[in-house]
């Protein structure tokens, strides 16, 4: 017999159904400015100030949208290009100079809900490449476009191009020509050796500092997709149209509803031969591991011995956030329907 709930229960039940016992959906996102030798003795109370009001802009802007029932592709873009947009991080204006002095973009988005991905390589005259990105995943029948032929695709949907210049800062052209003396003492030290290895020699001899930097944002919406996406200038003194990993979907970015997703940053080389986001998130699939615990797996367990410096940012559909990273610094915050802002630069924070 079905049993009667008591006069009172059914009297309070519709007050908890709109409080306590409706669970509101879960909604979050997280953002990264890249990771790399970020200390605290390098910034001065100012800069460190400026930073994190940068970044907690870029994660309230997305939170905002998600909270007004937007979704996580358009949480996610619009606080990329407000680090795009910042001269304080390697992407859009602020991007890092090529060995011949220009800049040279890349980014890639990937949705959760079914796996959609676009991604864009090389490009040189767009402002905000994580919106081409975009594009290409929903106007193209492709999931990558690079260079020239990128931009003629821009032109068919309607975005100016503009010209490269306006993504110069003079601190980024500083580090080129700091870039370019290293690698030339490494250089020479190296001639004559056997084989062709001077080039390879200098950039090895690079720190960490000229090989990493990227923005990227992960979000969930109310609805429950996952989407991840990552802009960047990629490496200083780049030249030979070097690709890194922000625009390989797989390696810099990844979305599945069924595990997580991802967006990473750091020694692109290492992201692309590793597969870091996808192993990540295969971590979670096939093996039920916690964001938490892949991440950590992939990023201090499988790179950081082989030296592949760098971090990722992880959500899951549970609005689950995590930061790992095995760099001195990241550049990151985050923020969910159940957690304050969090806004974080150096290790300790
Ligand atoms: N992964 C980027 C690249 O290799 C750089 C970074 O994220 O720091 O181009």
């Amino acid at each position: 017999m079905k049993k009667m709930l008591p006069l009172f229960t059914c009297l309070l039940l519709p007050a908890f159904a709109n409080s306590t016992l409706a669970q509101e959906a879960p909604f979050a996102i997280a953002i990264h400015g890249g990771a790399g030798t970020i200390e605290k003795d390098r910034f001065s109370p100012e800069k460190e100030a400026a930073y994190r009001a940068k970044l907690q802009e870029s994660v309230e802007v997305g939170y905002a949208i998600l909270e007004q029932g937007g979704t996580s592709l358009d949480a996610l873009t619009a606080a990329i290009n407000i680090l795009e947009n910042s001269p304080f991080f390697n992407a859009g204006k602020g991007a890092v100079y090529t060995h011949d002095e220009s800049h040279e973009m890349d980014a890639s988005i990937m949705y959760g809900e079914n796996r959609q991905a676009g991604a864009v390589a090389g490009v040189k005259h767009i402002e905000n490449p994580i919106n081409l990105a975009r594009l290409v995943m929903e106007k193209s029948v492709h999931v990558m476009l690079s260079g020239d032929g990128a931009e003629e695709f821009a032109k068919t949907q309607g975005v100016n191009l503009v010209a490269n210049k306006l993504f110069d800062t003079e601190h980024r052209y500083k580090s080129l020509q700091r870039a370019k003396a290293k690698m030339k003492k490494a250089e020479e030290a190296n001639r004559g050796q056997k084989g062709n290895k001077d080039y390879q020699a200098a950039h090895f001899a690079l720190d960490t500092e000229y090989k990493v930097g990227t923005v990227g944002a992960v979000a969930l919406d109310k609805y429950g997709n996952i989407a991840a996406g990552t802009s960047t200038g990629g490496m200083t003194n780049k030249r030979y149209g070097r690709i890194g990993d922000s625009p390989v979907i797989g390696a810099g970015t990844f979305a599945d509803n069924a595990s997580c997703a991802v967006s990473a940053t750091g020694h692109g080389e290492y992201f692309i031969r590793y597969n870091v986001a996808a192993d990540i998130c295969a971590r979670v699939k096939y093996q039920g591991k916690s964001i938490e615990q892949a991440g950590k797996e992939v990023i201090h367990d499988v790179l950081f011995p082989i030296g592949g410096t760098g971090g990722v940012i992880i959500i899951d559909t549970q609005g689950n956030i995590s930061l790992p990273f095995n760099t001195k610094g990241m550049y990151r915050a985050s923020k969910s329907n159940t957690t304050a802002t969090y806004v974080g630069i150096f290790k300790e924070d």
